[in-house]
Parts: structure tokens; C-alpha cells; sequence
């Protein structure tokens, strides 16, 4: 089976050198916040191009880390998109605001301007955009959008590792963007890790202290944070891995340029391609198709392993059932949790392993 992911056929240089990276963490005597973790934020700040990044436990926290920072709160709302990964969401509700959720594009599954419109309302601070399956659009819409109605814009990035819109980096758009570098992520870890990435110094230094429990200088504790600190290993780990992130990309979009122009089911279909190539990483490579469930069996038959991201639409989530939302329904959002199909599309699938994935999707009928 064509498995979704296969971290056991990293290069084995890169495999040294996170093991160098380990040893050095280890030798050192400094676990939490120190070097290791200076050096990732610098390098990671240079790559999306914003002044400063701070490390965090993992991608969630880094949400609700940033909504804190920027004084959302209690009684705030704040629009996202229902097609995303639960801590998206779960953010929002941790940062004590409450999420309201937009219906999504269907060419793209990235949330549609004309439905977040119908979700403002006078407690509206913020538009959570959520890179989704790595595919960034139209930031500077988003931003200028977001700036005349006095709202923030913030990015999830957890999927969006070097993807670019106009030349600038995903997260480098809004007040903040926040990174996961779960193990699946175009940039991962071997456990959990995050970021934020932000060019405002007053928000990085809030982010800063609460990301250490709130703490200002040594045991004083101004306001009540979170332990969630991103660790001396992972940033090692992390920084060892960076190098390697640009040619991985190259291969995912290469990859999804052979699914693109290889596919010719009716049946199956691909979303629409980006504006320009840079604006897609490739995190996910997602096809639609009425039969879904029946096209999963299919590929599993033929050796071809996938995964639905994502099959519950978080409004029908027992928690979120209740969540105001675009009062002209959600139904794009949920069409998307209904026929959507995730194939193998990561760095280290081989060309007969593509072939394979084309004829399996050609041969459904
Ligand atoms: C993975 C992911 C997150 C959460 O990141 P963690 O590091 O697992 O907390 C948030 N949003 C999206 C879109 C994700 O894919």
C-alpha cells in the first residue's frame, strides 16, 4: 500500500543530521529556551519574512497565543472556515472568543469572501484565513478587506510551509500567521512543535511571555499564560530539517503536476490550480468525486492509501453545533466534507509509486 506519508525514506544525510542536531541539544546541558530555539526563530523569521518568530509547544497554541496577544477575548468573534483541522477552531474557543464559521470556495475549499461578509457583526475582531491542503489566495485582498472594516487578519499556516502570494511568505500577511510542525506538516518535527510569526513587536513580546506563563522577568507574572514552549531538540530538529524544505516542496509540486495532467477520470475531480505555482505547497492533494467512499475503496484495492480531510464539517462536531454561522448555510463546506479525497502526495513518493496513483484514478468507473 502507497501509505499517505513515509518518513522512513527521509535521506539519510538528513537522518544524520537530526541525529547530530539531538546530540548536540543533549550535550549542551540546556533544554527550554535557549540556543537551538533563538536559532530556529531567526532562521524561520528570515524564511516567511517578518521580524521575528516565536516558538511555541505546537500549532494550536500558536492560534491562541496570537488571538491573546492581539487582545481578542471573551465575548469576541471571530470568522473561520468549518473545513479544517479541529484546532482551528478549538483556538478560538481556548483564547476565550468565539468562533463563527464562513462556507468555503468550491473550486479552492479556502473560505469565500461573500459568506464571511454575511458573518460580521458589530463583535467581529478578527478573519482566521486557513491555508488549507498548503494553498494560499489573494492575501492582499484578505488584508486590504480585513484593514477597511477594522478587523484583524490572522493566518493559519499549519499547512502552508513556503507557500507565497506575490512573492511574500504565507503568514507574513496578517497581524500574525501560525505554523504546526507536526510530523505530517511540510515542515515537521519528530513530535509537537509551533510558531508564530508576526512583523509586530508589541504583539511577539505578548506572544513571548505568554507562551512562558505569562511570566515578564523571572517569577513575575503580569498576566496568566500557557506552558507552551517550543523545546531545545525539536528546534534543533527543526533546523536541521529547514535546509531540505525547498526541494521537498519542488518534489510535491511536481508530484501534483503529474496527478494534474495524468488524471483523465470524469468522475475524478482535481481543484482548481493555483494563480501562480508558488502559491501552492502541496500539503494535501485533494481530489473530489460524487462516489467518494466507493473511489477510497477502489484505491485501497489498488495499493493506493488515502485519508478524507475533512469528513465532519466542524458545525456538526458535538461541541460546535451551536456556533452562530452564514446565515445562507454552509453548504459548500459540507458538499467538501462529503466527496473529498486525500492522495499520496509527499517528497519521497517515487515515479512508479505516481504511475501507480494515475492508473488506479483512471481505471475508476
Ligand atoms: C495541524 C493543524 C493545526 C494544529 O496544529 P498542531 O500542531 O497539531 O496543534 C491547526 N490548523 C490546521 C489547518 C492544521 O492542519
Amino acid at each position: 500500500m502507497i501509505p499517505l506519508n513515509d518518513f522512513r525514506r527521509e535521506p539519510e544525510e538528513l537522518v544524520q543530521r537530526q541525529l547530530e542536531a539531538m546530540e548536540r541539544v543533549l550535550r549542551s546541558g540546556w533544554y527550554i529556551l535557549g540556543r537551538e530555539v533563538e536559532s530556529f526563530e531567526e532562521r524561520w523569521a528570515a524564511e516567511c519574512q517578518t521580524a521575528q518568530c516565536i516558538g511555541v509547544a505546537n500549532g494550536m497554541d500558536a492560534i491562541e497565543i496570537g488571538l491573546r496577544a492581539l487582545g481578542i477575548r471573551e465575548g469576541d468573534e471571530v470568522i473561520t472556515t468549518p473545513l479544517t483541522a479541529f484546532a482551528s477552531v478549538l483556538a478560538i474557543i481556548r483564547a476565550g472568543a468565539t468562533p463563527v464559521l464562513a462556507d468555503v470556495n468550491p473550486a479552492t475549499g479556502l473560505l469565500d469572501r461573500s459568506s464571511v461578509e454575511r458573518c460580521l457583526s458589530e463583535r467581529t475582531r478578527a478573519v482566521l484565513l486557513v491555508h488549507l491542503y498548503g494553498r494560499v489566495d489573494d492575501l492582499e485582498g484578505w488584508s486590504d478587506w480585513c484593514r477597511a472594516r477594522g478587523i484583524w487578519f490572522v493566518e493559519d499556516c499549519a499547512q502552508s510551509h513556503g507557500a507565497s502570494w506575490q512573492g511574500r511568505p504565507a503568514g507574513s500577511w496578517g497581524a500574525f500567521g501560525a505554523y504546526s510542525f507536526y510530523p505530517t506538516k511540510n515542515l515537521g518535527t519528530c513530535g509537537d512543535g509551533g510558531a508564530l510569526v508576526t512583523s509586530n513587536a508589541v504583539l511577539a513580546a505578548r506572544a513571548r511571555v505568554l507562551r512562558n506563563y505569562g511570566q515578564s522577568e523571572r517569577y513575575h507574572h503580569p498576566v496568566l499564560g500557557l506552558n507552551s514552549r517550543l523545546d531545545e531538540l525539536h528546534a534543533g530538529i527543526l533546523s536541521a530539517r529547514l535546509p531540505y524544505l525547498a526541494d521537498f516542496t519542488l518534489r510535491r509540486r511536481a508530484v501534483a503536476a503529474a496527478y494534474r495532467g495524468r488524471f483523465v477520470n470524469p468522475l475524478v475531480t482535481c481543484l482548481a490550480p493555483g494563480a501562480d505555482p508558488l502559491n501552492e505547497v502541496h500539503h494535501l492533494f485533494v481530489v473530489r468525486c460524487a462516489e467518494r467512499d466507493r473511489l477510497q475503496r477502489h484505491l485501497a484495492a489498488s495499493g493506493v492509501g488515502t485519508l478524507v480531510h475533512y469528513p465532519i464539517p466542524v458545525h456538526h462536531q458535538e461541541p460546535c453545533r451551536d456556533l452562530r454561522r452564514d446565515p445562507a448555510g454552509l453548504v459548500e463546506a459540507e458538499r467538501f466534507a462529503a466527496d473529498c479525497l486525500s492522495l499520496p502526495c509527499h517528497p519521497f513518493l517515487r515515479d512508479d509509486e505516481v504511475a501507480q496513483v494515475c492508473e488506479a484514478i483512471n481505471a475508476f468507473s
